[in-house]
């Protein structure tokens, strides 16, 4: 289903992206997964943070970013403070890819219609992907060393490139850079409100 971004009945077309997702055999990681994980927040966030694919706890619940990682970015929010009700959550694939191997291309192939439709139709001011491969979803040639916390552009839209909180979770240096970069969000969102980009 190909939806374009319009008025107030996004969030009814949001919600049938959602029970499309619920339902979808589109590649097999619907014959392992508990439950897809289409993503969560409001339909009019100004961010969206994008992560690769769900893990065992947002399996198990259906819910994006509720593990380890999901507590950590909550906290750093908490912190800056950027409030979870006010982006929204999701992954290039919605469901969990067995033993959290990275996704195949014909997963995030068959995956990524979704998450188009839900970026048109929220229509936020920043992309923020965590981690390498949420990185290399949209940007093929980037690098999340060099490139977290840059100001990209895709699709006429600000990407900003930052680590994945379960890297962060293993390695301090890593811990700073996502807590440095997450910090900034507020300055770039205000930047997002002059002319040249605004939404
Ligand atoms: S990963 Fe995406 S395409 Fe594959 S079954 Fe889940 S929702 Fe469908």
């Amino acid at each position: 289903m190909n939806f374009q971004c319009n008025n107030s009945s996004n969030s009814n077309i949001l919600q049938i992206i959602k029970e499309e997702v619920i339902e979808c055999k589109k590649c097999n990681l619907s014959r392992t997964r508990k439950n897809a994980v289409p993503g969560e927040g409001p339909t009019q966030a100004s961010i969206m943070f994008i992560g690769e694919a769900p893990g065992a706890k947002e399996d198990d619940t259906g819910i994006p970013f509720v593990g380890r990682a999901g507590n950590l970015l909550e906290k750093i929010f908490n912190n800056i403070p950027i409030f979870r009700e006010d982006v929204f959550i999701t992954n290039i694939v919605k469901c969990r890819p067995p033993n959290n191997r990275n996704p195949l291309d014909i997963e995030i192939k068959s995956c990524t219609p979704y998450l188009i439709n839900q970026i048109n139709l929220i229509n936020p001011r920043i992309i923020v992907t965590l981690g390498k491969y949420a990185l290399l979803n949209f940007s093929p040639t980037g690098k999340i060393s060099e490139d977290h916390g840059k100001m990209l552009i895709w699709n006429k839209r600000i990407l900003y490139p930052v680590y994945h909180p379960a890297a962060a979770l293993r390695n301090k240096n890593i811990l700073k850079s996502l807590e440095s970069d997450l910090k900034k969000i507020p300055e770039i969102l205000l930047l997002t409100l002059s002319k040249k980009l605004k939404k």
